[in-house]
Order: C-alpha cells, then sequence, then structure tokens
C-alpha cells in the first residue's frame, strides 16, 4: 500500500479518467480551473512528505474510510470533467472505493476535496519538521479550495 495521498504522476484528468469534456458556462469552467490549479500545487506542496509518511503508514486512512465524495465535488467534477463521479456508497467499513495496492486510482485533481486537506498528525508533523511554514501555507490554500468550491456551488445551482 502507497498510502493515502501518494501521488500519481499529474497528467491530464481527462486521459486519465478516460472522459472528454462537454460544454459549461464559461464562468462555472473558469472557476473550476482554478480550483484544479489550486488543487494541483497541493499535491505538489505535500508530495515529498506523503512520500516519507503515508508510505509507511500501516494504517492508512484510505483503507478506514469510505465514500467521501460531497457534493461540491460533484459539482466540481461535473463543471470540469463534465460527467458525474459515481455515487455509490458501500455498506460497511471496508475503505474507500478507489484505494488499490498501488494507492488511489484516482487522478488527484478528481479526488474528494476531503482527501486533499485532511493532514494526519504524522504527518503534519514530518511537514513541521522538514519546512516549518508548510502547514500554514496548505491551511490557506484549503480555504481558498474551499471559497472556490462555495462559489461554484452557488453559482451552479
Ligand atoms: S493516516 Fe496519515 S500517514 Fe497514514 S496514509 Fe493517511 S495521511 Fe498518510
Ligand atoms: S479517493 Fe479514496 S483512495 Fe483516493 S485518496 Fe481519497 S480516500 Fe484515498
Amino acid at each position: 500500500m502507497t498510502g493515502f495521498k501518494c501521488t500519481n504522476a499529474i497528467e491530464p484528468v481527462e486521459r486519465q479518467m478516460g472522459v472528454s469534456r462537454q460544454p459549461h458556462k464559461q464562468e462555472l469552467v473558469q472557476v473550476a480551473k482554478k480550483i484544479e490549479g489550486l488543487l494541483s500545487e497541493l499535491v505538489l506542496l505535500q508530495r515529498d512528505h506523503v512520500a516519507v509518511v503515508c508510505s509507511a503508514c500501516d494504517s492508512p486512512c484510505c483503507e478506514r474510510v469510505q465514500h467521501l465524495f460531497d457534493e461540491k465535488d460533484m459539482i466540481y467534477a461535473k463543471v470540469f470533467l463534465g460527467r458525474d463521479l459515481p455515487r455509490r456508497k458501500r455498506k460497511g467499513n471496508r475503505g474507500c472505493p478507489f484505494v488499490s495496492a498501488n494507492g488511489c486510482r484516482l487522478a488527484p485533481q478528481v479526488r474528494p476535496f476531503a482527501c486533499h486537506r485532511y493532514l494526519c498528525s504524522e504527518l503534519e508533523a514530518e511537514m513541521t519538521r522538514k519546512d516549518p511554514g508548510l502547514p500554514q501555507i496548505l491551511k490557506k490554500k484549503f480555504r481558498a479550495v474551499e471559497a472556490l468550491r462555495g462559489q461554484l456551488w452557488r453559482e451552479y445551482l
């Protein structure tokens, strides 16, 4: 198990997901692109620390959670990818349906925002040791993404 946030190479999401974009209102697409840009930054900022900590984790969070997509994740994917993400929820506590032996099967930019935002204590401690300012930088970006998700939600409805 490579661990929770371990990153696949960042490649065009449409190719990884095997979908093509559908037209959406230009304003919505612009907000979704800003979200994607911030998510990509978050992945890069966390990547080295995730590689160290999550690869050695003996109880990966991905194996302890279930389906984490919320409505804002769904709207973002619908605008950005032009398709709905699976809504299926599994019963029982058998882990996220997208976890695999090699880590997360989803492109980083379309993972639930909760996955980007979650910093367990070990991961945050590692970041603080190696780069003391990083947790605050990440939290500021989390707030920026959350604000854009709220904007997308309001403009979509
Ligand atoms: S619990 Fe922490 S260390 Fe373990 S996989 Fe999740 S984020 Fe990584
Ligand atoms: S979508 Fe599932 S497997 Fe992927 S990072 Fe989130 S919890 Fe882990």
